[in-house]
C-alpha cells in the first residue's frame, strides 16, 4: 500500500502526519506501507517512521550515481537518508517532464543497483482507453521500458497501473476495468520473463483510491495493492486504505 504526496507537505507537515499514522497502523502486518513525500520531506520522515511497519519512499531517482545533472537525487543520496522505494515514470513526470520509456528503464536500473525497490507506474490516457488502444499502450510501455531488465532484476520491482484519466479527477476505473489491465501487464511479464515472475509480480492500481472504494479494488485477485495521490495525505483516510 504506497501513498504518492506528489508536491504536498512540509518537513513540519510530514513528522505530524507521521505522528498520527503511525498509530492506525502499527497493527497493519498484513502488507507493506510505503510513503512517499517530496525530497525535502525524506529525512523527516525516515526519522518519524523509525520503530514502525512504514517504509519511505522518493519520487524519483537519478539514472546516474553522481555528476552534473542539476535538479536530480540519486540513488546513494537516497540511501543516505534510509529511503527503500522510489516511484518512477509516474505519468506526471511522463506528462510535465519528459519521462520516457527508455529514461524509466535506466532510473529503473538505478534504483536496483542501490538496493531501491521501484514502483513502476505504466498507464493509458483517456484518448487510448476511448480509442481502443489500452492493451497497445501498456504493451509499447513495457516492452520499450522494463521489458529491458534482467530476470534477477525485474523480480525485485513493483509495477503500479495508473489510468491517466483516473488519477486526481475522482474516476476510480472500475475494479473489473483495472483487474483487466492488471491482466495485460501480467501476460506481458509471462512472455518475457516466464511463469513464475509472472506470478509473484506485484502489481498496484492506482487512480482515485479512497477509503470508500480500496476494499472492492482489494477483491479483485489480480489487485496486489493500490499507490494512492490525493487520499494519502490525510492519515486517517490513509490508514483507513491501508486497513480496507
Ligand atoms: C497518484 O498520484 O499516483 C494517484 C493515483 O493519485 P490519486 O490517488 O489522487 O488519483
Amino acid at each position: 500500500m504506497a501513498g504518492n504526496w506528489k508536491m504536498y507537505k512540509t518537513p513540519v507537515e510530514t513528522t505530524q502526519f507521521f505522528e498520527k499514522f503511525g498509530p492506525l497502523v502499527a497493527n497493519s502486518s498484513h502488507c507493506e506501507i510505503v510513503i512517499c513525500p517530496p525530497f525535502i520531506d525524506l529525512a523527516a520522515a525516515v526519522a518519524a517512521a523509525k520503530n514502525s511497519p512504514v517504509r519511505v519512499g522518493a519520487q524519483n531517482i537519478a539514472w546516474a550515481k553522481e555528476g552534473a545533472f542539476t535538479g536530480e537525487i540519486s540513488g546513494p543520496m537516497l540511501n543516505a537518508v534510509g529511503v527503500t522505494h522510489a516511484i518512477i515514470g509516474h505519468s506526471e513526470r511522463r506528462q510535465y517532464f519528459g519521462e520516457t520509456d527508455e529514461t524509466v528503464l535506466k532510473r529503473t536500473q538505478a534504483a536496483l543497483e542501490f538496493g531501491i525497490t521501484p514502483i513502476v507506474c505504466v498507464g493509458e490516457l483517456l484518448q487510448d482507453r476511448e480509442s481502443g488502444n489500452t492493451a497497445n499502450i501498456l504493451t509499447g510501455q513495457f516492452q520499450k521500458g522494463i521489458a529491458g531488465l534482467s530476470e534477477q532484476q525485474f523480480a525485485k520491482i513493483v509495477i503500479a497501473y495508473e489510468p491517466v484519466w483516473a488519477i486526481g479527477t475522482g474516476k476510480t476505473a472500475t475494479p473489473e476495468i483495472a483487474a483487466d489491465a492488471h491482466r495485460t501487464i501480467r501476460g506481458q511479464v509471462r512472455e518475457k520473463f516466464g511463469k513464475d515472475a509472472a506470478d509473484s509480480i506485484r502489481i498496484l492500481y492506482g487512480g482515485s483510491v479512497k477509503p470508500d472504494n480500496a476494499k472492492t479494488l482489494m477483491a479483485q485477485p489480480e489487485i496486489d495493492g493500490v499507490l494512492v495521490g490525493g487520499a494519502a495525505l490525510d492519515a486517517v483516510s490513509f490508514a483507513s486504505i491501508v486497513n480496507f
